[in-house]
């Protein structure tokens, strides 16, 4: 393999700066969830859907730790 070209053309700069958006925004996401896990453990109510109430599966929440919903209002995941 010959070493990376210093000249190579800027374009991959954009693919770059996509991939870190997309990495920013999956952080973002996964800080959010664990804030509002943390803020659930406070007041008690971790382990328990945040819509109705009812207590998330442990398996569920094994797979899942910062899961904040029963399966019926959890619907489709967001990307
Ligand atoms: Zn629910």
């Amino acid at each position: 393999m010959p070493a990376a070209d210093p000249g190579a053309p800027a374009a991959d700069d954009g693919l770059v700066a996509d991939e870190h958006r997309a990495l920013l925004r999956a952080a973002e996401r996964l800080l959010d969830g664990v804030d509002r896990a943390l803020g659930s453990l406070d007041d008690g109510s971790y382990g328990t859907c945040e819509v109705c109430g009812t207590s998330v599966d442990d398996r569920d929440l094994e797979e899942d730790p910062v899961l904040m919903r029963c399966p019926q209002h959890r619907g489709p995941r967001r990307e």
